[in-house]
């Protein structure tokens, strides 16, 4: 098949290309390399069947589009393309609401004209600070409009309604997913998210930074059984979702940071911070819709992942 996937160069899309390629499909990378680095497909570079075209999806892709395969057929499209942090998206928070609500309609537009199906990376943060745990599909969230989280949490949500719009009014193949924490090798190192923090600070020496006091959890999921629910959630016939695709399997941040220390064997202390504006108190899928819908749950145990994670940015900070 003819895919294509915007924020290909980023962490989570890095993982997705090497699959898809991995599978025999023809990969164009879309991305403005705002988070992602060309670095992260390097091991793909000399692969036939991938392209990487610096883009940001906020435009609408020239007429005639740059695309290899011309006007001939494009089948997927997996929009990823948007900055993941917290204090990544909130760096340029208008560039970030474009991404998700300018970009996703410039991909749906794309996969109308293409009759391409097309799958949205929605996330957790939908539900913002939960009133709901574990969070299932149905709830319907508590996101602060106005918040400087606004930017992210909105439009993702905003990002939902265009799908699910241009699916009823255009009959457009849809796919929305809705992520949960996810961590693994080719995060970026300065990335600013709480796994790929405490790891780099434990190989430094550094205090690993907790913000408020601890007690605040995470359910984190590595980022092999994300593309495993991703890629079936594509395949899947007659379901659109929203579906929550995240490892149930929840833990305090001052636990996580204790298993970071006894992991790398780290002689680190604590630093404790200011907890940021709107972050949200707990967060934990419930996943019995995609194990009915997609016969998927994650595989991958926390230490195992971590002890991954680890190795990588162990070779990474040596050179
Ligand atoms: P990331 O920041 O590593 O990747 C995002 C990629 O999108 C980067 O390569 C970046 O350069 C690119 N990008 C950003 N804005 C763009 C634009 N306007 N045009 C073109 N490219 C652009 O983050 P990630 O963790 O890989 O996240 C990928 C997707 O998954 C995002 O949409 C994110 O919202 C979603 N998601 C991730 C998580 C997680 O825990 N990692 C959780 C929920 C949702
Ligand atoms: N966090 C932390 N120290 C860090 C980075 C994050 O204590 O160095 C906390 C953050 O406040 C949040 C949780 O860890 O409560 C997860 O943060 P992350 O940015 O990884 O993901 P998100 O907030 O988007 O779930």
């Amino acid at each position: 098949m003819n895919i294509l996937i915007t924020g290909g160069a980023g962490f989570i899309g890095s993982h997705l290309t090497e699959y898809l390629l991995n599978q025999g499909h023809f990969v164009i990378v879309l991305d403005n390399f705002f988070t992602g680095s060309r670095e992260n497909l390097a091991h793909l570079k000399d692969n036939k069947n991938l392209r990487v075209i610096e883009h940001d999806i906020i435009t609408p892709l020239p007429n005639p589009l740059p695309l290899p395969m011309g006007e001939g057929n494009l089948d997927q499209i997996y929009n990823l393309a948007c900055p993941a942090s917290t204090s990544q998206y909130q760096k340029n928070p208008i560039a970030t609401i474009q991404a998700n609500v300018l970009g996703t309609l410039n991909m749906l537009e794309l996969a109308k004209a293409r009759g391409a199906k097309i799958l949205q990376a929605s996330t957790s943060e939908v539900y913002g600070d939960p009133q709901e745990h574990p969070q299932k599909e149905s709830y319907l969230g508590n996101v602060n409009p106005v918040g400087p989280r606004a930017c992210y949490d909105e439009g993702k949500r905003c990002a939902e309604t265009l799908c699910f719009d241009y699916f009823r009014q255009s009959g457009v193949e849809i796919r929305v997913i809705r992520i949960f924490n996810t961590y693994g090798p080719r995060m970026a190192e300065d990335d600013g998210r709480v796994v790929s923090n405490f790891i780099v600070q434990a190989l430094r020496g550094d205090d690993l930074t907790i913000y408020g006091d601890g007690s605040g959890t995470r359910s984190f999921q590595y980022v092999d059984d994300l593309i495993s629910g991703m890629t079936k959630m594509m395949a899947a016939d007659n379901f659109q979702g929203p579906v929550n695709l995240g490892n149930p399997d929840e833990i305090k941040i001052r636990e996580l940071a204790d298993k970071v220390l006894a992991l790398t064997g780290s002689k680190s202390g604590i630093k404790y911070m200011a907890k940021p504006i709107d972050d949200p108190v707990r967060r934990r899928p419930d996943i019995s819709l995609a194990k009915e819908k997609l016969a998927w749950q994650p595989a991958v145990a926390l230490d195992n992942g971590l002890k991954k994670t680890i190795e990588y940015f162990r070779a990474r900070l040596k050179r």
